[in-house]
């Protein structure tokens, strides 16, 4: 019995809800939700069985999601919506961060051209961990490259693309992350 209090222990204290609703968890205001890398990976893999490809569903989930999340940090923050595109993207990739979603560093945010390289250590992985079951080397968070693409085009307020220019995947040391616009993506050196 006290055996397994102990081992449950952890577990109730991380998804214990912090404000005064019970189950009611929040992010910076929002509402938010635990989930876990494998309840992450198996709906990467249910998008795949649904739609053939999983790459282009998520990349453009992501987008959506990104610009979704400016969009609402602007409206929750007079500070987010008062400034410029940098402070909106570094906003809302420090809330990425804190969601769990891993470390988003701001390597350049280049307001004249419209660009924007990030990088990270320890991403969740969903596609990472869905391609690894098919051994597929192939740069592949594309939810998280659609969700830079679509802070950089909400911050921007143009529509901006983004590339994945090392991945944890296939052997880079870390997953790095390209938004330009398209127009100028195929010309920049991809690091
Ligand atoms: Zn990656």
């Amino acid at each position: 019995m006290t055996r397994a209090r102990k081992v449950r222990q952890p577990r109730e204290k991380a998804t214990r809800s912090t404000g005064e609703e019970p189950g009611v968890f929040r992010v910076a205001g929002e509402r938010g939700v635990f989930v876990t890398d494998d309840f992450l990976v198996t709906l990467s893999l249910s998008l795949r069985t649904l739609m053939g490809s999983s790459s282009a569903a998520l990349y453009g989930w992501g987008i959506e999601s990104g610009k979704r999340l400016v969009e609402n940090l602007r409206g929750a923050d007079a500070a987010v919506a008062s400034a410029g595109p940098e402070r909106a993207v570094r906003a809302s990739l420090e809330y990425l961060t804190r969601s769990g979603w891993g470390h988003l560093e701001v390597r350049e945010i280049d307001v004249a051209n419209q660009t924007v390289r990030v990088e990270s250590p320890n991403l969740i992985g969903i596609e990472r961990l869905a391609y690894a079951e098919n051994r597929k080397p192939h740069p592949s968070d594309d939810f998280t490259r659609g969700l830079i693409a679509g802070v950089a085009s909400a911050a921007f307020r143009v529509e901006v693309d983004a590339i994945e220019t090392s991945c944890r995947a296939n052997g880079g040391e870390i997953c790095a992350f390209l938004a330009a616009r398209r127009d100028v993506l195929s010309k920049l050196p991809a690091r």
